[in-house]
Order: structure tokens, then C-alpha cells, then sequence
């Protein structure tokens, strides 16, 4: 039996395509295998979002053939989407598939075995391209499962490579989402996650389909306790989103919204599809109707032309919509995109500074947050593996707080209610 072991780099949506490749080679007779173990074909599934992510997967890549020199070597995914030439290029590389046509990778990899050199499977995007239904039936994490529903991005922010490695706007068919959902919740998954590189637009090449009416679908699948969104654009959170989220006991009160910069002549720089009023306007709006909720954000700091002032402005406006967790990104050139050529870019170490000035306020509204909920009872969804540095249970709660558990084995992987306390700075919740 062939022995076949995956590296995974960059997003949700790829730790999900990944999962979906391996069941159909598993299911074709290869042996997953440990990615630091000794296997017969490596798949390394790539990202390119930043230039250090395309580095990183070239790295991987050679070490992959180093341990093995026999081996089977594919690239795959994004950066291969991107950039084949450049893949091809490397000596190590047996096989490169982009971000279509992961579907047939055990052909793919039949294919390039046979070969004498080399094999190139990166297709060229096109406009009409529908959706490709790879579906996973487990998860490596047992409670809780990432389902990918839509693929690609028409948005095209100036400073982002994604349109151009994943293509246009696809979604998938609410009946195969449904149809997946019932599979993990069959297998004993709790809480879905639903991903997509911009997941606000799905339905939107579909008659008739909207996020809202696919929410609506799986909440109505047994077994299911929760149901999360990943990130989506505030822009694209619908009235009726909100009344969802505020209604419903299955649908997680956290709502990811990328608001990336607290200036305007930034946000118009980066092509962003809102000001900054209209981004405050959603935020004030969801709180107004679900003042418990979790509402995170990523912002990118050190984006070419931002002065002084423009940081200033989306300093404000983190502390002012107190974001409850933030991911904050240094702005790296990624080339391919518009932004890469803009002019007046912005010295590393100024981007370092308002990172850190950026990250000690989001400390702050964190705590701030989870201050709010001590004292309180609710339900944490244990993990199967317990805190690597305390060694006590933990999990999530629906609205993203991380908490820590004192209990035995067998609560792993089950839905706990706790009373949440906080011991230095860790919340921890009691089962009483
Ligand atoms: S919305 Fe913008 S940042 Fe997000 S995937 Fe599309 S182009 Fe990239």
C-alpha cells in the first residue's frame, strides 16, 4: 500500500481541500501517513497569499523530497495556480495541480507516477468555472468540522492574490452542503464551521440561493449543536443574518468581519467595498440586536501610503467598535497585485510599531470582553485533546471564548455547561 502524507499551509478553506483530497486517496487504497514520516507521495498543499507563504511552501517542498528522494512530490493548490512556471522549475517537484482539478488528484498522482518527468495539471481559471465538489467525511479535530461552501473572489482588494490563484465566484449546491453536514453529524461532529474565501457571496451565482436560506437548511440537521460562519464581509451581513443569529440557539454569536483599515483613503487604496461609517454602521447594528456577540476583526497596518494619521483612524475605530479579538497583519507586498507597485510604501519598522501598539489595545478589548462574561453559565464544547500546557480540558464557546476545564476523560469532546471564572488572565470554567 502507497504511503501518502500531506503538509497543509495557509487557510481553513485549505485545511479543508486538503481532508477532501485524503479521503479520496484513502479511499483508493493509499495509506495516510504522518507528514514527518517517511511516505511514497507527498502532497503539499500551498498558499500564496503572502510572499512569505509562497517561500515557505518551496521550503517545505525540498524537505519533503530530502527525506525521501524516492518519493512522489506534488504541489499543489494556490501557488502552483499562480505561479506553475516557478514550481515547475524546482528540481524536487514530481507534480503540480492549482487550486482546480484537486477532484482527480488520485488520477493526478497515477499520471505523474507513470511519468518520466514532471507533470504540469494547473488549469487556467475561467469565468464559467462551477463549483468543485470534493466533500470530506471527517475532520482531524473530532467535534468540530470546517465544510467548505463556496470558492473564488470577484473582489479583487488591491493588496490580495486570492482572485487570481482561486479563480470567480462559485458556490456550492445547498443540497450537497446539506447532504455533507448530515455525514458529520452522523459521525458525531457538533459544530460546523462554514468556509469560503468570501463566503458573504454565496448563493450569489444561483438562482434563488442566498447564505441565509443554506443557514436556515442545516440548522434543521439532527446532531448538530453549532453552526459557525468564518469570516465574511460586514458589507454582506444581511438584516435577516442578524435576527438568525439573534433567534437562533445553534447559530454561534461570533461573526468575523475583516475591516482592514480605519481610513478611508486607505480602504479605497485597497479596494474595499465600504467606508468606514458603513463598517461602524453594521457593527452598531449587529450589537444593538445581539449585544453579547463576538465580533472580531483582522486589520493590515503599514498598507502603502498609510501616514501617521490614517493609523491613528483605525486606531479609534478599533477601541471605539471593541473588537473582542484581533488579527493584525503587517502589509507585505504580494507580487501580481495592484498594490505591489503602489508608491509610498511603508517602512518595516513603522509597520512593526503599529502593530504592537495595535495588538497591546486588542489585549486589552479582549480581556475587556471576557470580563463581561464572568459569573455567567455557558456552554463550552470540549476538544479531544486536552490544553498542552495545563492539561485541563478545553474548548470554545459559541461567541469565541476560549476556556479552560478541570474534568476527566470523558467529558472530551462533549457540549459542557460551566460557570466561567477567571484565574490569571485564563478563563476557566466550572462544572457544577
Ligand atoms: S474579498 Fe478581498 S481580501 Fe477577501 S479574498 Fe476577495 S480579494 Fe481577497
Amino acid at each position: 500500500m502507497k504511503r501518502v502524507a500531506f503538509y497543509t499551509l495557509g487557510c481553513k478553506v485549505n485545511q479543508y481541500d486538503t481532508e477532501a483530497m485524503m479521503k479520496q486517496l484513502e479511499e483508493a487504497g493509499y495509506e495516510i501517513v504522518d507528514f514527518e514520516s517517511e511516505a511514497d507521495i507527498y502532497v503539499i498543499n500551498t498558499c500564496t497569499v503572502t510572499q512569505q507563504g509562497a517561500s515557505k511552501s518551496r521550503k517545505i517542498t525540498r524537505r519533503a523530497k530530502r527525506r525521501n528522494p524516492q518519493a512522489l512530490v506534488a504541489m499543489v493548490g494556490c501557488y502552483p495556480q499562480v505561479d506553475a512556471d516557478k514550481v515547475m522549475e524546482m528540481a524536487e517537484v514530481d507534480l503540480v495541480v492549482g487550486t482546480k482539478g484537486r477532484s482527480k488528484i488520485v488520477e493526478f498522482v497515477k499520471q505523474a507516477m507513470r511519468a518520466k518527468g514532471p507533470v504540469n495539471f494547473v488549469q487556467e481559471m475561467e469565468e464559467d468555472d462551477s463549483f468543485e465538489e470534493i466533500a470530506i467525511e471527517e475532520s482531524k479535530e473530532r467535534t468540530r468540522a470546517s465544510i467548505k461552501i463556496q470558492e473564488g473572489c470577484d473582489q479583487f482588494c488591491s493588496y490580495c492574490i486570492i482572485p487570481y490563484a482561486r479563480g470567480s465566484l462559485r458556490s456550492r449546491s445547498l443540497e450537497d452542503v446539506k447532504a455533507e453536514v448530515m455525514r458529520l453529524a452522523e459521525g458525531g461532529f457538533e459544530e460546523i464551521v462554514l468556509t469560503g474565501i468570501h463566503l458573504g457571496q454565496y448563493g450569489k451565482d444561483k438562482e434563488d440561493l442566498d447564505l441565509v436560506k443554506l443557514i436556515k437548511r442545516i440548522l434543521t440537521v439532527e446532531g448538530i449543536k453549532r453552526i459557525r460562519l468564518s469570516s465574511i464581509e460586514g458589507t454582506e451581513v444581511s438584516d435577516e443574518l442578524i435576527d438568525l443569529i439573534a433567534e437562533s440557539d445553534k447559530l454561534c454569536r461570533h461573526l468575523h468581519l475583516p475591516l482592514q483599515s480605519g481610513s478611508d483613503k486607505i480602504l479605497e487604496a485597497m479596494n474595499r467595498p465600504y467606508n468606514v461609517q458603513e463598517f461602524r454602521d453594521m457593527v452598531n447594528k449587529i450589537k444593538a440586536k445581539v449585544p453579547e456577540i463576538a465580533i472580531t476583526s483582522d486589520v493590515i497596518v503599514g498598507f502603502p501610503g498609510e501616514s501617521d494619521e490614517d493609523f491613528d483612524d483605525t486606531y479609534q475605530v478599533v477601541k471605539e467598535l471593541e473588537f473582542s479579538d484581533l488579527h493584525i497583519f503587517k502589509y507585505s507586498k504580494r507580487q501580481g497585485t495592484p498594490a505591489a507597485d503602489f508608491e509610498n510604501q511603508v517602512h518595516s519598522i513603522i509597520k512593526k510599531k503599529r502593530s504592537e501598539k495595535l495588538r497591546e489595545l486588542s489585549e486589552k478589548l479582549s480581556s475587556a470582553y471576557q470580563q463581561r462574561f464572568i459569573g455567567e453559565r455557558i456552554d463550552v464544547l470540549l476538544e479531544e485533546v486536552r490544553d498542552s500546557q495545563t492539561g485541563m480540558l478545553t474548548g470554545l464557546t459559541d461567541n469565541y471564548l476560549r476556556v479552560l476545564v478541570d474534568g476527566s476523560d470523558d467529558l472530551l469532546g462533549k457540549l459542557v455547561e460551566v460557570k466561567l471564572m477567571e484565574k490569571e488572565g485564563e478563563l476557566i470554567g466550572c462544572l457544577e
